[in-house]
């Protein structure tokens, strides 16, 4: 695997391939787990080079977030791309992505102003900047990109159809521990009885579509059970529960393409997990 941190000792890897290879990439913040690797792996199933960024983006994270204290774990990470047989792995310094000076900015209205987005309004503009910018840097024919951030994941899909980026989009679904909790870099921040608690947001997700499967259409009704599940755990305040259709847009009524998503802080730590109630599969 290389290692470069410049656009340009990127560029000369890359430059005989263009045009001619399928081009993977794989934009992460390290702290890399199962989640991550399941992205390699469906790229590099896919693509003939599997090029993967660690970059922990400043301009997402708004000021008392945790962007300080984010887990940097680079030579564990870099381990375990080297282990999964990753091409090229590129790792730039702040300076690099943002030099002085830099002014520009990419945002994408409208999906971007609910949900997560509603609770950290800059967040999706650092998003999308800093990922339209990799794209430039990287020039993929494909990108891979985490459900368990289901709005980013429509956010950058938008982005790249509206900016008419020559880029497939893909997602690949939630990987969880044993104990179904979504993998998260922050899931690292929970005490023990804080990761008690965290299992309820798979409980209640489950629930919701147990309840919908014995035909309960009403979107109050299956919140109204949710929120129950996720008010039984000490540590955890909902910042929301949404049943949602493709546009993002709360239903009042859920069908097979209602997708349920939540945002709850744990303590101090902001988890979000979500799933399609599509009849028959559960922990999706
Ligand atoms: P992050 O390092 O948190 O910015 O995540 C990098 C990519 O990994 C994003 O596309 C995430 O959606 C994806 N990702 C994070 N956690 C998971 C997970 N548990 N399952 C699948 N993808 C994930």
């Amino acid at each position: 695997m290389k290692v470069v941190e410049t656009p340009l000792d990127l560029y000369n890897i890359l430059k005989s391939s263009y045009g001619k290879k399928r081009i993977g990439f794989v934009p992460t913040m390290g702290a890399l787990h199962e989640g991550h690797l399941s992205l390699v792996r469906k790229c590099k199933e896919q693509c003939d080079i599997t090029v993967v960024s660690i970059f922990v983006n400043p301009s997402q994270f708004a000021p008392g977030e945790d962007f300080e204290k984010y887990p940097r774990l680079f030579s564990e990470d870099a381990s375990l791309l080297e282990k999964g047989k990753v091409d090229i792995l590129f790792h730039p310094s702040v300076s690099v992505i943002y030099p002085k000076g830099f002014s520009t900015a990419v945002e994408v209205e409208g999906i971007t102003n609910v949900l997560c987005g509603k609770s950290r309004p800059s967040h999706f503009r650092g998003v999308t900047t800093v990922v339209a910018k990799l794209f430039n840097i990287v020039s993929p024919t494909d990108a891979y990109f985490g459900e368990k951030d289901f709005q980013q994941l429509k956010v950058i899909k938008k982005m790249t159809e509206d900016l008419n980026m020559k880029i497939n989009i893909h997602g690949v679904e939630i990987a969880r521990d044993k104990n179904l909790l979504a993998l998260s870099s922050r899931n690292a921040y929970l005490s023990k009885d804080e990761y008690e608690d965290a299992l309820l947001l798979n409980k209640a997700i489950t629930e919701a579509k147990r309840i919908y499967m014995e035909g309960e259409v009403l979107s109050c009704k299956i919140k109204k059970a949710v929120k129950k599940i996720l008010k039984s755990g000490k540590s955890l305040k909902i910042d929301y529960i949404a049943l949602v259709g493709e546009d993002l847009r709360k239903t009042k009524k859920v069908d097979d393409n209602t997708r349920i998503l939540l945002a709850v802080y744990c303590g101090k730590t902001r988890l979000i997990d979500n799933a399609s109630l599509k009849q028959g599969i559960l922990y999706r």
